[in-house]
């Protein structure tokens, strides 16, 4: 039985959007580093009061901080019967970190799923997204515009850019990506569990039966 899942992937690649389906096909829990930071501001927990010191000053959240949210998350938490982890491990040294504390209950990772998307596809992926600022609603320039220029279909709450999504800060999270996230696939490679996964067309029927037969869950099985 596949549970404790990683997903790995460039910015863009859909690692939230593949995690969700994978979340609801194999009744598993999706953790994502940012919703895991936002969770423990809201029950206000020692950890918590770390974080928030952090986030507030605009620093990164340090390792140590992270990887103790993780496994109390992953081991005592909503993970602790199975996950799909989504933003974590993004370092080495996170992963190793990962590894030595599943290693201490026993536990181990079963499928590590690299998105494999051609750079420039997600770079013009990127950059073409729209948001509804109001009800959260994604569009895009080319496949999911909305009826109205820069207006929500199903609200009326404005449609923009997300300020973050320009390429200069493309080019800096890309490049994180390559010196830090990118040595995973190795790891995880040597170690046999990486499972790579050509998404380039959205999730549907056929794209999701293809990831499950890759993790060795038939259709039948689903
Ligand atoms: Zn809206």
């Amino acid at each position: 039985m596949v549970k404790r899942i990683i997903m790995l992937g460039a910015p863009g690649s859909g690692k939230g959007t593949w995690s969700k389906v994978l979340s609801d096909t194999l009744s598993l829990p999706h953790i994502s580093s940012g919703d895991l930071f936002r969770h423990e501001l809201k029950v206000e927990s020692e950890l918590g009061e770390k974080v928030r010191h952090y986030l507030e000053n605009g620093l990164l959240v340090p390792d140590e901080v992270t990887i103790a949210l993780v496994e109390k998350t992953i081991c005592e938490g909503a993970g602790k019967d199975g996950f799909i982890l989504d933003g974590f491990p993004r370092t080495i040294f996170q992963a190793e970190a990962l590894e030595r504390f599943l290693d201490e209950r026993h536990l181990s990772i079963d499928a590590v799923i690299d998105l494999v998307v051609d750079e420039a596809v997600l770079i013009e992926r990127i950059l073409s997204r729209r948001v509804c600022t109001k009800c959260g609603k994604p569009y895009n320039t080319t496949s999911m515009v909305p009826m109205v220029e820069g207006v929500c279909d199903d609200c009326q709450g404005p449609v923009i850019k997300r300020s973050d999504d320009t390429e200069e800060t493309l080019k800096k999270r890309f490049k994180a990506y390559h010196d830090e996230t990118e040595p995973l696939v190795s790891y995880y490679r040597e170690r046999g569990k990486l499972i790579e996964f050509s998404n380039t067309a959205p999730p549907g029927e056929a794209t999701k039966n293809e990831l499950l037969g890759l993790l060795g869950l038939g259709q039948d099985n689903g």
